[in-house]
């Protein structure tokens, strides 16, 4: 007996293998025996057939109605033939044998019905930007889809497009909808998934800065982060600058005196006829001055998740081209928060599948421990970074695709031995997906 593909996550179709049951049929003339009045119907979890294959997912997980099941132990006879149903559980990788015997002769010539391997699928939709973006997302296409599979679900690729517009740096926006302008339609929802792949995208940020014990003709400020990354200013990114004359006496517009040069840099005029008069005089007198910023700045970042889209740059905000690993890691990881992922604590069951309490992720993590979202910091260690905390990976290991951000970091775009397995266990049915906003975008 072949085995079969049922992808338990979608809505019932016999034809595709679709659905959380199957419904069978069996003639009285392929079981052994005449004149069968009842069958006797029953599951068998089959075993791995090699070590590098998980056996079924273990039943602690399982509530008893999301446990493998005949609908009927027993089958009268109707017209020479038996019918029953089989439902099967919400994880992926499970295998079953669907088993049927005359009453009473179970263990004597069972008739094998069938043969099934659970399986998730998922559709996705991927918008590629420009040229560029096609190379780099057919690069990873491959593994992102194989990493998940790891898993037990099935990405399906229903449609590639263009977007609408090329754009160097995206304004983040939830679902960037100017780029595609919800077209076209996703079919199967909530199961379909739209993925942009994009030049670079960001937030806005206005932030202060400050440089202090200026003199000379101008002064020239590049924003940075704490941890020393150049900030790249927005369009008309100056809102304000002030001086202050050594460091004492009141703060002074002198935003008029004021240029955003490149992208990362704003020039302010301290002497000459087009600066300010006082400061100007400060400085001839051999004085010095604070500057004060409020600059506009894009604060860029791989990608994000939410509902079923996704986004994922190919640059970063200087315009060259990321590591594609980095890239396959952002898909991977905002596609894993799509399959529910890093799941933070999963409800256990009693041997009658009878809610028991429930099983805490140690590696879960979320902002109030460097990274917003649902994290996992699998092979990381906490560290200090400025005034802030974040996880980074251990040296000469490599954390999981769940990691938040992640600077230093190795990666190779899979989920770690924590969260493989509740990527198969996690229940995609439509409920569960309709809930994380799978039928929004
Ligand atoms: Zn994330
Ligand atoms: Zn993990």
């Amino acid at each position: 007996m072949p085995r079969r593909v049922q992808y338990v996550n979608l809505p019932y179709d016999e034809d595709e293998r679709q659905g959380s049951y199957i419904n069978y049929e069996v003639e009285a003339s392929e079981l052994a025996g005449d004149d069968i009045g009842h069958t006797e119907w029953w599951i068998d979890a089959v075993p791995p057939d090699n070590p590098t294959q998980p056996p079924n997912v273990d039943q602690k997980y399982l509530s008893r109605a999301q446990r493998a099941r005949v609908r009927n132990g027993q089958v009268r006879n109707r017209r020479e033939r038996f019918r029953n149903r089989v439902y099967l559980p919400h994880v992926g990788g499970d295998v079953y044998k669907i088993m049927c015997n005359q009453r009473g002769e179970r263990g004597n010539d069972d008739l094998e019905v069938d043969e099934v391997i659970t399986y998730r699928k998922l559709f996705y939709t991927v918008h590629l930007m420009n040229d560029a973006c096609e190379t780099e997302f057919n690069a990873v296409k491959d593994q992102m889809e194989a990493a998940v599979d790891e898993g037990y679900v099935e990405l399906e690729n229903v449609t590639t497009d263009r977007t609408r517009v090329d754009e160097a740096h995206t304004r983040s926006t939830n679902a960037l909808t100017h780029l595609y302008n919800r077209r076209p339609r996703l079919s199967d929802r909530p199961f379909h998934l739209r993925v942009v792949i994009l030049n670079d995208i960001y937030e806005r940020k206005t932030r202060n800065f400050n440089a202090a014990g200026i003199s000379g003709a101008s002064h020239t400020y590049t924003p940075t982060t704490s941890g020393g990354e150049v900030f790249h200013l927005q369009n008309n990114g100056i809102v304000w600058v002030r001086a202050r004359i050594n460091g004492t006496g009141p703060w002074r517009d002198v935003t008029r005196y004021a240029t955003q040069n490149t992208d990362v840099s704003v020039t302010v005029r301290l002497t000459g006829d087009d600066s300010h008069a006082r400061t100007r005089r400060a400085i001839a007198d051999g004085g010095t001055v604070n500057l004060r910023f409020r600059l506009k700045v894009r604060d860029s970042y791989n990608g994000h998740s939410i509902g079923n889209f996704v986004c994922v740059r190919i640059r970063d905000d200087t315009g060259a081209t990321r590591n594609r690993n980095g890239v396959l890691k952002t898909l991977v990881h905002e596609v894993g928060h799509g399959c529910q992922q890093a799941v933070r604590r999963e409800r256990l069951y009693n041997a009658n599948g009878i809610a028991t309490g429930r099983e805490t992720n140690a590696l879960w993590h979320t902002d109030n421990r460097g990274g917003r979202g649902n994290h996992c910091s699998h092979n990381c260690t906490l560290v200090n970074v400025g005034s802030r905390q974040e996880y980074r990976a251990n040296a000469g290991s490599v954390p999981c695709v769940m990691i938040f951000y992640g600077v230093n970091t190795v990666v190779d775009g899979k989920f770690c031995p924590t969260c493989l397995p509740r990527v198969r266990r996690a229940n995609m049915n439509s409920a569960n997906m309709r809930r994380r906003s799978w039928h929004r975008y």
